[in-house]
């Protein structure tokens, strides 16, 4: 089984080079900001608890998180593999995957991290805004929240995959297809 963590900050790319990935290596997309957005537009529990810290910039807690997560996992019994996009996004999370899926003999085979400056994730996120509809894009406030998260609680989660062997940064910046052909070369050399 393939499993990949695409990690990186906020605006890198995941989402984006998740859909190329999904095509080309038959896997199935978990994104979990996804999955939040679906619950809070179908207004759901689980979507009233996440949206207030998602319009905020901050996560969602853990043991929620965690445990939506598995649940999706455990949707797909025939899956080739799986791409965690925007997920484990603290240690606690990649501590928690690592027993779910060595409990299931399919660990984690690599983590693929996006790397790309700060400045230049602002101004992706601002030119996102106009057309995701997504209000924590909107609001400088929050997008600068959410990179501070992201240093502060989610940069620590490449370390623990560096002490697995298992961290592969890959440059982030540049067109869709040069990213894609970059992400390629790492996956097919795990
Ligand atoms: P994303 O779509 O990955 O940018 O996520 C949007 C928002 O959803 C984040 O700012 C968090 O509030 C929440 N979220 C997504 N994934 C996680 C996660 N793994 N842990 C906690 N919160 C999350």
């Amino acid at each position: 089984m393939l499993n990949l963590v695409l990690f990186g900050p906020p605006g890198a790319g995941k989402g984006t080079q998740s859909a190329f990935l999904v095509e080309e290596y038959d896997l199935v997309h978990l994104s979990t900001g996804d999955i939040f957005r679906s619950n809070i537009k179908g207004q759901t529990e689980l979507g009233q608890l996440a949206q207030s810290y998602m319009n905020q910039g901050q996560l969602v807690p853990d043991g929620v998180t965690i445990n939506m997560l598995e649940a999706e996992v455990d949707k797909h019994p025939n899956a080739k593999g799986f791409i965690f996009d925007g997920f484990p996004r603290t240690t606690a999370q990649a501590e928690a995957l690592d027993v779910f899926l060595n409990g299931r003999q399919a660990p984690v085979s690599g983590m693929l991290a996006l790397e790309v400056p700060e400045e230049e994730l602002k101004t992706r996120l601002t030119l996102r805004a106009a057309t995701s509809g997504r209000p924590d894009d909107a609001d400088p406030g929050v997008v600068q929240k959410r990179i501070d998260v992201y240093n502060a609680e989610t940069a620590p989660v490449a370390a623990y995959y560096k002490n697995q062997g298992k961290y592969h940064g890959i440059d982030g910046v540049g067109s869709l297809e040069e990213i894609t052909v970059r992400l390629k070369s790492a996956i097919d050399s795990l």
